[in-house]
């Protein structure tokens, strides 16, 4: 990778934002550089069609091991992107039975070694409403204090991962119809805001 060039991966919980934001920043950096937007979900998906799989919910009823083969074969696609700037939407944990389950385990970074890991956050409030009110999408309805309980342990796993990585760590706020303000906020993360 040139040295100027940039592989991030951006977090944030469900409702957040990220989706919304991540595409108005990639839209400000593709005018001067090739920019690349990839949603870890949907690479993993494509491979899974590869093997017979026909939808996300079947994809995550495999085996635990076949699920870690796609999420690595994700990775590693992500490892070989070549454009200046690389951007990564994926969550950082999903929460199970068994607690939080890593979305950016370890094996995972050392494969796709990012240069930038940024979240995005936003009040909890208000992203309760969001999740209520996006029509287009079903997520699990949270508290309050539930959502400000995963915000913290967003900000400690990602923390984690930068200490591992040696990649920086950036926290972006999502406030309430202020998306535009958010994308630029990534967009001067990655160099190329004013
Ligand atoms: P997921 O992890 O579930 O994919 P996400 O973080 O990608 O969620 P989005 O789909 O981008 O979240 O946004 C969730 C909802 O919040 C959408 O309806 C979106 O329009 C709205 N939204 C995003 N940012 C803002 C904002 N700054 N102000 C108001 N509404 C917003
Ligand atoms: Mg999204």
């Amino acid at each position: 990778m040139a040295g100027n060039n940039k592989r991030a991966i951006i977090v944030g919980i469900p409702g957040v934002g990220k989706t919304t934001v991540i595409a108005r920043a990639a839209e400000m950096l593709s005018q001067k550089r090739k920019t690349t937007l990839v949603t870890y979900g949907t690479l993993m998906f494509e491979e899974a069609q590869k093997m017979g799989v026909k939808s996300r919910d079947e994809m995550r009823k495999l085996p635990v091991s076949e699920q870690r083969r796609l999420q690595e074969t994700a990775a590693r696609r992500i490892a070989d992107m070549k454009d200046d700037i690389v951007i990564v939407d994926t969550h950082l944990f999903i929460s199970t039975g068994e607690g939080y389950y890593p979305g950016l385990p370890m094996r995972l970074l050392t494969i796709m070694n990012p240069t930038n890991l940024i979240m995005v956050a936003a009040d909890p409030q208000e992203i309760v409403d969001r999740r209520r009110n996006d029509s287009t999408r079903v997520r699990d309805e949270a508290s309050v204090e539930a959502i400000r309980n995963d915000l913290d342990f967003s900000k400690m796993m990602l923390a984690s991962c930068s200490v591992l990585t040696g990649a920086p760590f950036a926290l972006v706020l999502n406030d309430n119809g202020k998306a535009d303000d958010a994308a630029a906020g990534i967009a001067k993360v990655l160099g190329e805001g004013k």
